[in-house]
């Protein structure tokens, strides 16, 4: 690994809990339901991030549990058991139901496994109910959807066909146009996990070649590999640079000829670099710090520093993988401090300290620190963009010099006033 500066921190934290991935999950495979069995904190996180559904039909729901359940656990499973059954009769379309741990239901221990086991049972096979943790105890935001994706894993069904498994949710413009690059380079079997119905699940085993788009997918690699499948090691699909270096690797292990993948991917790279341009001139010299919340920021670190020029001053995460994050640490330059962890109190007394000009955290810091005249990025907000692939890659740049040029904008109408 490179000489990046590997560091450790632990307290207090302020990210979003593992439930906020429902929301691009139920968007991913709607024929699936997310329960989340948790108290009315968690209906108000859930239906406040995906509040827009309210207004469709909503995918997702909350069995709440009441004071009277918290006094005993037999209450809280025969509550559920009613819950499910009601929804399942309400929406007989639902094929896959996710019982979605919270904080609550953990902290009272419902023993939400065997609660999936007993339905499962009951139900023959008519619905498959599965279950994973979205506790905010245990998980950050997009460690919800490894926890999801897990769990489908022993659906999958058994084969030894060679393929590519692209894995990890993608907005579907962007699975369409990758895997189209990916067929015209000569991989005509290329699959997606999670796939558009959760029903139509990906066969895995022995001849299956899995390139992660997410980062944040430990467990379901993990998982995926014990099944037989082989883990492409590459640097992830964001920005230029990384989108080439990751398709490159899959056409590596297809043993695809070099000067075949160049001359593809050429054209979509040379047009990629004129479109970052703008943005670049922006962004270069400008300073970053990343604080933890959706494990994207090493990745979004490499980008920024090497394609638009910024100067990293601390990039944290919430978790490190360090065989997977591997290609990512070696593109970066040598003593960037990587803080894995959160102690949100020192980590703001740092950015205070540096006076970055932007910084990337979650939506409850940037207030404040906007106050303070720090300008910032959700970091939410790369989840719900197409920000994969050579040709997303200026849309990425953009997210970044946009909050830039407002404070810009800003500075300049109050010098006006003056
Ligand atoms: Fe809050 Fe925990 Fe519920 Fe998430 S799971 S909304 S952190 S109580």
């Amino acid at each position: 690994m490179s000489g990046a500066t590997l560091l450790k921190e632990t307290g207090p934290k302020e990210v979003f809990c593992g439930l906020t991935s429902i929301v691009w999950l139920h968007r991913r495979m709607p024929d699936a339901f997310f329960l989340v069995v948790g108290s009315r904190t968690c209906a108000h996180l859930i239906q406040s991030a995906a509040g827009v559904m309210i207004f469709a039909e909503p995918r997702f729901g909350t069995a709440i549990l009441e004071e009277r359940d918290l006094a005993g656990l037999a209450d809280a499973h025969d509550e559920l058991n009613r819950v499910v059954k009601n929804l399942l009769e309400r929406r007989p379309e639902i094929r896959t139901l996710f019982l979605v741990g919270s904080c609550p239901s953990e902290v009272i221990k419902i023993d939400l496994a065997r609660v999936a086991e007993n339905l499962n049972i009951e139900l023959k096979g008519k619905v498959t109910v599965l279950n994973y943790s979205g506790s905010g105890i245990e998980t950050t935001f997009t460690q919800g959807e490894d926890g999801a994706l897990k769990a489908l894993v022993p659906l999958m069904p058994s084969s030894r066909e060679e393929k590519l498994l692209l894995v990890g949710t993608l907005a579907n413009s962007v699975e369409d146009r990758l895997t189209k690059i990916f067929k015209s380079l000569g991989i005509k079997n290329v699959q997606s996990f999670p796939p558009r119905q959760s029903t139509e699940l990906p066969s895995i085993g022995p001849g299956t070649k899995v390139l992660l788009a997410q980062p944040y997918l430990t467990d379901t690699a993990r998982a995926l590999k014990d099944k037989g499948a082989e883990i492409i090691k590459a640097p992830f699909p964001l920005g230029v640079e990384g989108s080439k270096l990751w398709m490159e690797a899959a056409a590596k292990s297809f043993k695809i000829n070099q000067s075949l993948v160049s001359s593809t991917l050429e054209p979509f790279i040379q047009r990629a670099i004129k479109a970052i341009e703008p943005y670049k001139k922006k962004l270069n010299g400008k300073k970053l710090f990343l604080l933890p919340e959706s494990q994207l920021e090493i990745p979004l670190a490499r980008f920024l520093h090497r394609e638009c020029g910024m100067e990293l001053i601390e990039v944290g995460t919430p978790y490190l993988n360090r065989e997977m994050m591997e290609p990512e640490i070696n593109l970066l330059p040598e003593n960037t401090r990587i803080v894995e962890g959160q102690h949100v109190e020192k980590q703001l007394d740092r950015v205070r300290q540096q006076h970055p000009d932007l910084v990337v955290c979650g939506m409850g810091l940037a207030n404040p620190l906007e106050a303070e005249g720090i300008s910032t990025k959700w970091s939410i907000e790369m989840v719900f963009s197409p920000i994969h692939g050579i040709d997303q890659a200026s849309d990425l740049a953009e997210l970044f010099a946009r909050p830039l040029h407002r404070h810009n904008l800003l500075n300049t109408k109050q010098l006006e006033k003056v």
